[in-house]
């Protein structure tokens, strides 16, 4: 038998990381069975499944490079199915029709529970089973013509011949009511397999009041696709070793239910920026500087090709998303730069840091080249020299050039910064904030 997955969001406009997973849940299970995995687009809410939402919805699992087989197969095209299926079980007695509301407003189709226990063998959860006395007749075919979820959910699971339901535990309440369904429509019923929820550190669902939620906000925050994929896998399930950083093909290769962990799952959005950090400094140089071009290039910053490659380099093994990259280099590229306020305050603006920024500016001056090897000696001889910590040298000089606290190595920083650059900057910086 070959495995048949599907993902079948209902487009909102926004699609939530615990939908993300889902997908990428059953993207890689059809792929490690060689399966096929299938789009199923629940777009029925014609009001909330407007083309836009569509398109939300394809540009984000393309972003993810979550590919599906065939054609995406959209709900709203099968109507005239689910109807049809209606009147068969209406004429085979398992369906009745009923004014629910008693209003007169016409007569809703209500499937008729078959009046035994359910019970099914989760993927995740193990053995689920529910008495015929909790469960009851529900409607499948609304008053206004229209089919239910339930109805148009199963139906086309049976014509895209799903054979592994993955999808969210809050539907696990739906999946007695849908075997109910799938015997009465004489049809195989599928494995069921329901995840748990991706939960806030109250143990709540996770939503966008907690943090970034939507695949959308994490592409603009400049989070690759590669590290959210892989964060999203490890998010509910584990190789069950202590591998995290997972290439895509080894995930294919090892994932299975079995490892998928029953209780709800955490979102850390630290450790998504570190993993996000890991993919980073994976890039290929090129792709990296690609990606810093961009970066800069929204900004307005249209930078000198190889000075930006030198610059670039620096911060390689510091950036962690692509929003780093702007903040973090701004400064190579305009001397109107912004101070850190507390940097200057704690580290900048002290009994004196005036005369070792001046006795350091005139050492500079004095270098005949201005690499990154002479930088260094000249800083280190005046750090002993003058019996000063590194603490009380370096901070002042990084501020003074930079307006930060932190950021690359100072002296190569220095020396691709270019002398010029550097003297200038002392000498403003003094200006503005070191006159008696
Ligand atoms: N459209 C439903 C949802 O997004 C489908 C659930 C499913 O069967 O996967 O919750």
């Amino acid at each position: 038998m070959k495995v048949r997955t599907r993902f079948a969001p209902s487009p909102t406009g926004h699609v939530h990381i615990g939908n993300m997973r889902a997908a990428i849940y059953n993207w890689l299970f059809a792929r490690h069975h060689g399966g096929e995995f299938l789009l199923r687009v629940e777009d029925t809410d014609r009001e909330r499944s407007t083309p836009e939402a569509i398109r939300t919805l394809l540009e984000a699992m393309d972003w993810l490079g979550l590919g599906f087989d065939g054609e995406a197969l959209y709900q709203s095209t099968r109507m005239e199915a689910h109807l049809a299926a209606a009147e068969t079980l209406l004429e085979k007695g398992l369906a009745y029709k009923e004014d629910k509301g008693g209003t007169g407003q016409g007569e809703c189709v209500v499937f008729r529970m078959p009046g035994k226990d359910v019970s099914f063998d989760d993927g995740i959860k193990g053995t689920l089973s529910k008495a015929a006395a909790n469960m009851q007749d529900f409607v499948i075919v609304r008053s206004n013509g229209t089919p239910v979820f339930h109805l148009a959910n199963v139906l086309d699971d049976i014509e895209q011949e799903v054979t592994h339901v993955i999808r969210g535990d809050d539907h696990v309440e739906n999946t007695f009511r849908h075997i109910a369904l799938y015997e009465a429509l004489g049809a195989e019923v599928p494995k069921f397999a329901h995840l748990p929820m991706i939960v806030n550190a109250q143990g709540k669902p996770y939503s966008k009041r907690d943090g970034d939620a939507f695949v959308g906000d994490f592409r603009e925050k400049g989070f690759l696709p590669e590290a959210l994929f892989n964060y999203l896998a490890l998010l509910g399930w584990s190789p069950g070793d202590d591998r995290e950083v997972m290439a895509r093909e080894e995930l294919v290769e090892v994932f299975t239910l079995e490892r998928c962990q029953s209780s709800p799952a955490q979102v850390d959005l630290r450790k998504l920026t570190w993993m996000n950090g890991e993919y980073m400094q994976k890039l290929p140089a090129v792709e990296f500087e690609a990606i810093c071009f961009h970066a800069l290039g929204k900004e307005g910053i249209d930078p000198e090709p190889e000075y930006a490659q030198r610059v670039f380099a620096l911060v390689r093994d510091r950036v962690k998303t692509v929003a780093d990259i702007a903040p973090m280099v701004g400064f190579f590229f305009s001397g109107d730069f912004s101070y850190d306020e507390k940097a200057v305050e704690k580290k900048l603006r002290k009994e004196g840091v005036r005369g070792i920024l001046q006795q350091v500016k005139a050492l500079f001056e004095a270098l005949p080249a201005f690499d990154e090897a002479d930088i260094d000696r000249t800083l280190h001889g005046f750090v002993e020299q003058a019996g000063l910590g590194f603490g009380a040298v370096m901070p002042p000089v990084r501020i003074a050039v930079s307006g930060q606290q932190s950021g690359p190595d100072l002296a190569p920083l220095l020396s691709v910064l270019g002398r010029r650059q550097v003297l200038e900057r002392i000498d403003r910086t003094i200006g503005a904030y070191l006159q008696d």
